[in-house]
């Protein structure tokens, strides 16, 4: 059952919706990388965007399917690493939207929930997105228990990417100039010594 969801930064000066989401049509994950932790101190939403032990909730889906309605003058992006994702949120109240890959073409984007109103931990996101498939970028040694669910999240992620590619060619919205592929907004780039203040609240 897929279900359009609405989508708020933390003010309520972007608005949104993320149509037609669904546990078939989104890939939930957790990332426990040292990215995802810096950003979420970078932007001061740790208790929001982690839990206990580090690790990032994130859903990820086709990028045309999250539409911003409102607000979009708000909207800015950050690389915690020069060759890392580029990393959406609002700058009015830094609330994280979503990751995606530095040019626009492919389709992927990966949702942090709190701009869905929940935190990753909350069922409410088990709700809209089915439970963890998997727990992705893990560094520590794995059971193979983990590796299967590993493989299990990753075929189900390749399957929706190939859908994605298919059903709506290369990937843009809503992030991405049409023509050119490049996003919208100039990257932020973290200093050598913020990054190193950062890397300390990192677990
Ligand atoms: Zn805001
Ligand atoms: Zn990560």
């Amino acid at each position: 059952m897929t279900k359009d969801v609405s989508v708020s930064c933390t003010c309520g000066k972007v608005k949104g919706v993320i149509h037609g989401l669904s546990a078939a049509s989104s890939n939930h994950v957790q990332c426990p990388c040292k990215g995802c932790q810096s950003y979420a101190h970078y932007l001061g939403r740790a208790a929001d965007m982690l839990d206990e032990a580090g690790y990032s909730n994130i859903f990820q889906i086709d990028p045309v399917t999250f539409e911003i309605k409102e607000g979009l003058e708000h909207l800015a992006c950050v690389r915690m690493t020069p060759k890392g994702p580029l990393r959406w949120y609002t700058d009015c109240c830094k609330t994280p939207l979503g990751n995606t890959l530095p040019k626009g073409g492919v389709p992927f984007l990966g949702v942090l929930p709190i701009c869905t109103g929940y935190k990753g931990t909350d069922q409410a996101v088990v709700e809209m997105v089915g439970p963890v498939r998997a727990v992705a970028n893990e560094k520590r040694p794995q059971t193979l228990a983990e590796k299967l669910k590993v493989w299990g999240m990753l075929a189900h992620l390749m399957r929706l990417l190939l859908w994605w590619r298919i059903r709506g060619g290369k990937s843009w919205k809503p992030f991405f100039d049409k023509d050119t592929l490049r996003p919208i907004r100039k990257p932020i780039t973290i200093s050598k010594a913020e990054s190193k203040a950062l890397a300390e609240k990192v677990v």
